[in-house]
């Protein structure tokens, strides 16, 4: 069992999805912040295709009996009474609020492994390879990552005891502000510093996808901004300006990241490396950055 509210399950999810998305875009055509460098035509097909290859990916894992799905592993530690959280006496709303700041946690954590692990990171620049950063950003992330993802949530779901509900409202949230924190839209200066006191916000979030490595290797965060603040990987603005910052990975600025074939095969490309037919799978796990990309 994978879903909580039967059938709605999958309606829910995509009309926040669908919703938070088109809100995001006409939003960023409205008050853009950045001139575009690629056309959207063929990044926005490149950035969704690999969003619907990801989900099609989980589908079929699903299928042939290894179902990952955090909400399912939820539904399990409940019904065997798994976890913290089913055997603590709380209030049901205050279980979910503590479930959803672990998660949030748990992701930061994963986000910051996912750039200081190589093999991780791989498979993580394929979402920073993006030369622009916009709402479709938000969902560039390869198939591999997103299914390591979802087991990371379920071996914290399961010790935790976090409810279906919970896990559920996590993914919905996530989601949404994710494509909120990646939009290229221009808030006003005072309701980005207000808001980012609580969440991530589009200028908090556009310093990590600088090309310089000590920016991108900043706010990791995707929900909350306290994270960064406490394991003080918190960065404020960008070095250029948000206006003239390269945004990217230094080997890819090309229309390559605009190529949905190039893009997924990119984990397999050595650094640096201009084209797949480069690609050395046997030895891709340990490739160390350039060293104009070490940190300064
Ligand atoms: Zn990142």
């Amino acid at each position: 069992m994978d879903n909580i509210f039967g059938p709605n399950d999958t309606v829910i999810r995509l009309s926040v999805f669908g919703g938070v998305f088109v809100l995001m875009a006409l939003i960023e055509f409205a008050l853009p912040k950045r001139k575009l460098i690629a056309t959207k035509g063929r990044r926005w097909l490149t950035n969704l295709g690999i969003s619907v290859t990801a989900a099609v990916v989980l589908r079929l894992m699903a299928a042939l009996a290894v179902p990952v799905a955090a909400v399912a592993a939820a539904f399990y530690a409940q019904q065997h009474d798994i976890g913290l959280l089913n055997h603590v006496a709380l209030p049901e709303w205050l279980k979910v609020v503590i479930a959803l700041a672990v998660l949030d946690l748990a992701i930061w954590a994963q986000h910051l492994a996912s750039h200081k692990i190589p093999i991780l990171w791989r498979l993580h620049r394929v979402h920073h390879a993006d030369r622009d950063i916009d709402v479709s950003t938000a969902v560039r992330f390869h198939p591999i990552e997103i299914a390591l993802s979802m087991i990371w949530k379920i071996v914290v779901v399961l010790p935790l005891g976090a409810s279906p509900l919970a896990v559920f409202l996590f993914e919905v949230i996530l989601n949404g502000c994710a494509m909120f924190n990646h939009a290229n839209i221009a808030l006003p200066g005072w309701l980005d510093r207000v808001m980012r006191l609580f969440i991530v916000t589009p200028d908090m979030h556009r310093v990590h996808h600088s090309v310089l490595r000590r920016e991108h290797d900043s706010n990791y965060g995707f929900n909350l901004s306290l994270w960064d603040r406490i394991f003080r990987t918190y960065t404020a603005q960008p070095e250029g300006g948000h206006l003239g910052m390269k945004i990217g990975l230094t080997p890819y600025q090309s229309e390559a990241p605009t190529r949905f074939g190039w893009s997924l095969w990119l984990p397999f490309i050595k650094e640096g490396s201009k084209a797949p037919a480069a690609a050395t799978p046997g030895k891709t796990s340990q490739a160390p950055r350039p060293a104009k990309e070490k940190r300064v």
